[in-house]
């Protein structure tokens, strides 16, 4: 397999000249992977964030066979069918305040946010309103598409794209030290009443380390966005689903945003699935005798109903006490382990719902070059796939982990900690 590897396949965010061989994965069950020789490995980033209900699922894998056997895929422009329309109505069923919303589809997280910025954008067009501005967090990642990178941190990984991306006004993420001047900055951009929306990682923002803000932070954010009418944009990609311990991140807030995007645990991280939800405020403003304010945007296996089967599988899960305890215990468990690094400068933890960090003092860059690869082979030759981002090593396993399996995670992070003369 590795032979054909390398000879046939390009893969994502890699280097294939310096990056060690892939590992060759032949089966998996619940949070364990199990590669051509036998050897297992447990899924502690949920296989990139997406796994939450853990592999073959009995449930799921049903559900998805019995689709396949009704109806496999069908255009979704001018059709409809049961497992898209059930999945809408019973995704907006978790929105607390029970609002009218309408429900899009695409295929992924980076389209999903694509769409909701194209729907922002139009939004206004269409309303004849001169907005072209958006308001993101630095820091921030929405996805590898032109607008989704163009919302996101402009850092060396995006160099070569950068002069194709539009305006964006970043602002930092809120902490208790940066607060009142991080509204003030929001408050000026807002005021210039050019913004279309406001853009962000709801409480947790992920790939640039999985940093962590407050609920109310975000809150007074948006209440400065809401004051001139800017359209608020929550990307849950990583945060929904069970991930800080309720549905949704915006659950901890006072009110949803406006436009909510989905994907990756959302079929239980078991095929592709995009999901973007608007208002009907948004969606009113689409809603016209001219096809030209129609949003003329669709992929080919947009409303996919195999991915829709999995979406309603995996709703089925969440109806289930059993789940929300397996959050709460992981989320338990968690604390108590990154508990006992308080005493140590060299490290620091955070902690939100299922999600458990250690990020490692990066102020010495000559030593600490390179330990993301470092600790990234120390864990594989473990039987952990943890995939640190840089100096921060992080947790969000698939919610059926055990707890012997969760010790294993803890005992082979402390390991490297040790080995690394980082605890002592
Ligand atoms: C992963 C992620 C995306 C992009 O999703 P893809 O399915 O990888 O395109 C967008 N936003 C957030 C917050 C993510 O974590």
């Amino acid at each position: 397999m590795l032979e054909d590897d390398k000879k046939y396949v390009w893969h994502p965010f890699s280097q294939m000249k310096t990056d060690p061989v892939p590992i060759p994965i032949v089966k998996a069950k619940g949070s364990i992977l199990i590669d051509e020789n036998g050897k297992e490995y447990i899924d502690a980033n949920s296989s990139w964030w997406v796994n939450v209900h853990g592999h073959g699922h009995p449930h799921i894998a049903n559900a998805i066979k019995h689709q396949f056997e009704e109806l496999d895929h069908v255009i979704f422009a001018g059709v409809t069918h049961q497992p898209a329309v059930e999945m809408s109505r019973r995704l907006l069923e978790w929105f607390k305040d029970k609002k009218e919303r309408k429900v899009f589809f695409s295929d992924n997280g980076s389209t999903s946010t694509e769409v909701a910025l194209k729907m922002s954008f139009q939004y206004w067009f269409n309303k004849n309103e001169n907005r072209r501005k958006v308001i993101a967090f630095e820091g921030a990642y929405h996805g590898d598409t032109f607008g989704a990178m163009s919302v996101g941190e402009r850092d060396l990984f995006n160099k070569p794209f950068e002069p194709f991306f539009f305006d964006v006004d970043y602002i930092p993420l809120p902490s208790d030290d940066n607060f009142e001047a991080v509204k003030n900055q929001m408050k000026t951009i807002v005021d210039s009443g050019e913004v279309a929306a406001f853009i962000f990682e709801p409480l947790v923002q992920g790939a640039s380390g999985m940093r962590m803000y407050t609920p109310q932070q975000l809150q007074s954010l948006i209440d400065i966005a809401k004051t001139k009418g800017v359209l608020t944009i929550a990307d849950e990609v990583m945060t929904g689903f069970g991930r800080l311990g309720k549905m949704f991140a915006m659950d901890f807030l006072d009110e949803y945003a406006d436009i909510m995007c989905f994907s990756k645990g959302i079929t239980g991280g078991v095929l592709p699935i995009g999901i973007t939800v608007a208002t009907q405020e948004i969606y009113n403003a689409f809603w016209d005798d001219s096809r030209l304010k129609a949003f003329l945007h669709g992929h080919s296996f947009t409303g996919n109903p195999l991915a829709c089967a999995a979406v309603n599988a995996s709703f089925d899960l969440f109806d289930k006490e059993e789940t929300w305890n397996n959050i709460e215990r992981i989320t338990q468990k968690n604390a108590v382990f990154l508990k006992q690094f308080e005493k140590y400068n060299s490290i620091q933890t955070r902690q939100m719902g299922t999600i458990a960090v250690i990020q490692v003092d990066d102020s010495m860059p000559n030593y600490f070059s390179g330990i993301r690869d470092k600790a990234y082979s120390f864990f594989v030759e473990k039987g952990l796939l943890i995939r640190p981002l840089g100096n921060v090593f992080f947790l969000n396993p698939p919610y059926c982990i055990t707890d012997v399996e969760l010790d294993k995670c803890y005992e082979g992070l402390t390991d490297f900690l040790e080995k690394e003369n980082l605890i002592q």
